[in-house]
């Protein structure tokens, strides 16, 4: 599960200090743990609270945070859009989002290994994958329609 706590040991470890304004920004973050929101959002938000605060400071909060890995990032139509961390314990996870109410699911395994097989020779840096669909709970809402 993720917590708020495991975020800031996280900044702590890396010598990262809490301000409010990164406590404030990882509360409001955390309530975003199951569907992604516009990064603009984001910016948005901490400019009410904090006007001073540059656009790009609450960017490359943000960025840090992923790079830590306590916010995951996509980009969806051309716009960036950021989540709070699924699940402390395995980083390294994929999604299952519903195309309909835009849900995240956290999926346990990762297919690599089978593609790994058929790239002999070659290495490997990086991956994505996603799937893409309806979830129950929307299927549930079709059917009683
Ligand atoms: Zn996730
Ligand atoms: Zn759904
Ligand atoms: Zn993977």
């Amino acid at each position: 599960m993720a917590d708020i706590d495991s975020a800031l040991q996280i900044l702590s470890r890396n010598n990262y200090k809490l301000t409010k304004q990164r406590k404030e920004l990882l509360k409001y973050l955390y309530q975003f743990q199951i569907e992604y929101i516009n990064v603009s959002q984001v910016d948005e938000f901490m400019r009410q609270l904090y006007p001073k605060m540059s656009h790009n400071t609450i960017y490359r909060n943000i960025r840090d945070f992923n790079r830590l890995g306590i916010v995951e990032m996509q980009t969806r139509q051309g716009v960036l859009q950021v989540k709070y961390q699924c699940d402390f314990d395995h980083f390294h996870h994929h999604h299952f989002i519903c195309t309909n109410c835009g849900k995240v699911r956290e999926l346990d395994e990762c297919p690599m290994e089978q593609f790994e097989r058929q790239l002999p020779g070659c290495r490997i840096t990086g991956h994505r994958f996603e799937i893409y669909g309806i979830c129950d709970e929307c299927m549930q809402k079709f059917k009683n329609r």
